[in-house]
C-alpha cells in the first residue's frame, strides 16, 4: 500500500476523505493537487462522483490548474471543476462575490472551450455575501489610516468586512438574494456602508474598487448596486442550494470528499504571523463549522499540508526571518513565476522554515506533506532553517511578527538532486538518496508522512509516494 492509500484509509476515520491545506503562506499548489486528486478518485471505477468542498475565503484565493498547455487561476470555484462527475461545493464558511463568480464561470468555459461547466457547481445558500460595498469599505479603511498594522493584509476583495458582518450580526447570505423583499435588505446594507464610509472621509459613489482580474469598477449609486445584484441573482439561481441533505447523504456514503482549503495556516487569523493575517479559518476545524458539524473534521482520514519543498513564498507586509538575499530570490521568482494569482504582486521569497512548518502542521491538523516545486533547486545546496535562536537560546515560533523579528534562523544544508532524473522517474521506488533524505528529514521534523511530489506545474508532473 502506498503512503497515499494508507492516508486515505486510516482506522477509525471516514475513508477516502482528504483535506488539502496550505501549510505555509498560501500559493503552495493546493489547486493543482485538488485537481489531480479529483482525477485520481474518478479513475477508480467504483466511484461515480467526487465532492470538492471549499469552506473558507473567497475571491482572495488564487488556485492555478494547468492542463494540456491551458492554465487558469481559480478564485472562488473549487479546483475539481474541470472533471465530469465532480460536485464542486462552495460552502457556508465562504464569502462569495456574486458578479466575480459569474465572470469566473465564464472564464473557465472560455479557456477550456466548454459549453457548460463539466463539474456540477453548488453554492450553499448559507454562504455569506461579500459585495462591492465590502470592497469599498476596505478601500476606505485602508486609505483613511496608514498606521493600521493589519491593513496591509487586505487584498481589496472585501473578505474581512464580509466576515465581520457575521460577527456584527448584519450578514447577508446568498439565500437573502432570493427573499421576496430582498431589495429592502440590500438597500439597507448600502445605506449602512455609505454612512460608515462617509465617517472615514469618503463617498461611496466615488470609490473605485477592483472587480474580477483587478478591473476597476465604480460602485456608484444604490440603484446601480441593486440593478447589478438583480442580474447576478438570476444568473446564479441554478447553482444555489440548501446543501445540508446533500452533504449529509454523501458523507454517510462512500463518495470521496476533497476539502480544498484556501490561503495557508501561516495566514490563519489565530496561528498566522500577526498582524498580516487573513480573516478566515485556514486550518482543519473550519470544515466542521462550514458543514454545520455534519463533517467532524477529526473524522477526515487524510490531512495534506502542501508546501513548496525547497523555499517558501509570501505576499504582504510580513517579514520572514528566513527572507532570501535578493540576488537569489530573483532567480527563483523568475524560474517559478512567483507573482500572485489574484493580485499579480511579486511574492517575497524565503528559505524554507521548518520551525514554522512544524507549528503550522500541529495547529492546522496536518498529518501528511505534499512536496510541490521539487524542480526548483539551485546549483549549490538547498538551505533550510531548522532552529531559531534568541541570543544563544533555542526558541520556538510564536504567531507574532514583533516576536519573530527578534529570532535568528539557524540553517541546515541538503545536497541537491538531479531534476531531470526526478522528472523521468515513473515510480517513487527509485527516488534518489538525496531526495529521500530530504523528504524524510521534513517528515520526521514535522511528524508527518510524505504522500506526493510534484516537479512541474502541469497535471501529471506528479509522483504518488
Ligand atoms: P495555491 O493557491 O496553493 O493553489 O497555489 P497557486 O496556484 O497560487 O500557486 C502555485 C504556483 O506554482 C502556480 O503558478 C502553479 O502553476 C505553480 N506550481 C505548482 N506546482 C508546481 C511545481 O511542482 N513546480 C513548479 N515549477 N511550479 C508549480
Ligand atoms: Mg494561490
Amino acid at each position: 500500500m502506498t503512503n497515499l492509500e494508507k492516508s486515505l484509509n486510516k482506522k477509525g476515520r471516514r475513508k477516502n476523505s482528504v483535506a488539502i491545506l496550505g501549510a505555509m503562506f498560501g500559493d503552495e499548489g493546493k489547486g493543482r493537487i485538488t485537481d489531480e486528486l479529483t482525477e485520481y478518485f474518478l479513475n477508480k471505477k467504483r466511484f461515480k462522483n467526487v465532492i470538492v468542498y471549499r469552506d473558507n475565503g473567497g475571491a482572495n484565493a488564487g488556485h492555478t490548474i494547468s492542463h494540456d498547455g491551458k492554465k487558469i487561476g481559480l478564485h472562488q470555484i473549487g479546483s475539481g471543476i474541470l472533471h465530469k462527475g465532480c460536485y464542486v461545493v462552495l460552502g457556508k464558511g465562504m464569502v462569495i462575490h456574486p458578479s466575480d463568480l459569474l465572470e469566473e464561470i465564464e472564464e473557465i468555459k472560455q479557456v477550456f472551450e466548454f459549453k457548460e461547466l463539466p463539474a456540477n457547481l453548488m453554492i450553499d445558500e448559507m454562504a455569506v455575501l461579500s459585495t462591492d460595498l465590502h470592497r469599498a469599505f476596505e478601500y476606505a479603511l485602508k486609505n483613511s489610516s496608514s498606521k493600521s498594522l493589519g491593513s496591509a493584509a487586505a487584498t481589496g476583495r472585501g473578505i474581512a468586512p464580509a466576515y465581520a458582518d457575521v460577527v456584527y450580526r448584519f450578514p447577508l447570505r446568498i439565500r437573502d438574494l432570493y427573499k421576496r423583499d430582498w431589495k429592502v435588505y440590500f438597500i439597507e446594507q448600502y445605506n449602512r456602508y455609505s454612512k460608515w464610509i462617509n465617517g472615514l472621509g469618503f463617498e461611496m459613489k466615488d470609490i473605485k474598487i477592483q472587480r474580477y482580474k483587478g478591473r476597476e469598477y465604480k460602485v456608484g449609486s444604490c440603484d446601480k448596486y441593486i440593478k447589478d445584484l438583480e442580474r447576478c441573482r438570476k444568473l446564479l439561481k441554478p447553482y444555489v442550494f440548501n446543501m445540508y441533505d446533500f452533504i449529509f447523504k454523501n458523507w454517510n456514503s462512500d463518495t470521496p470528499f476533497i476539502f480544498e482549503k484556501a490561503q495557508g495556516i501561516g495566514l490563519d487569523s489565530r496561528w498566522g504571523l500577526y498582524p498580516d493575517v487573513s480573516a478566515s479559518n485556514c486550518s482543519l476545524d473550519g470544515i466542521t463549522y462550514s458543514t454545520e458539524g455534519i463533517v467532524n473534521a477529526n473524522d477526515i482520514s487524510a490531512r495534506f499540508g502542501v508546501i513548496k519543498s525547497t523555499y517558501t513564498s509570501s505576499v504582504g507586509k510580513r517579514v520572514l526571518p528566513t527572507a532570501m538575499e535578493e540576488k537569489y530570490a530573483t532567480v527563483i521568482r523568475d524560474e517559478a513565476h512567483e507573482y500572485g494569482t489574484t493580485t499579480g504582486r511579486p511574492r517575497d521569497i524565503a528559505y524554507m522554515d521548518l520551525v514554522m512548518l512544524e507549528y503550522f502542521c500541529k495547529m492546522g491538523g496536518i498529518e501528511e506533506l505534499v512536496f510541490t516545486h521539487m524542480d526548483i533547486v539551485w546549483d549549490s545546496a538547498v538551505k533550510v532553517c531548522t532552529k531559531y535562536k534568541i541570543k544563544d537560546k533555542v526558541v520556538g515560533y510564536r504567531p507574532d511578527q514583533e516576536y519573530i523579528d527578534s529570532v535568528k534562523p539557524v540553517y541546515k544544508e541538503f545536497k541537491v538532486w538531479n531534476i531531470e532524473n526526478l522528472k523521468n522517474l515513473r515510480s517513487t521506488k527509485k527516488l534518489s538518496k538525496e531526495v529521500t533524505k530530504f523528504l524524510d528529514f521534513y517528515s520526521e521534523y514535522t511528524n508527518t508522512s510524505s504522500v506526493m511530489i510534484t516537479y512541474g506545474p502541469d497535471r501529471h508532473d506528479t509522483l504518488f509516494i
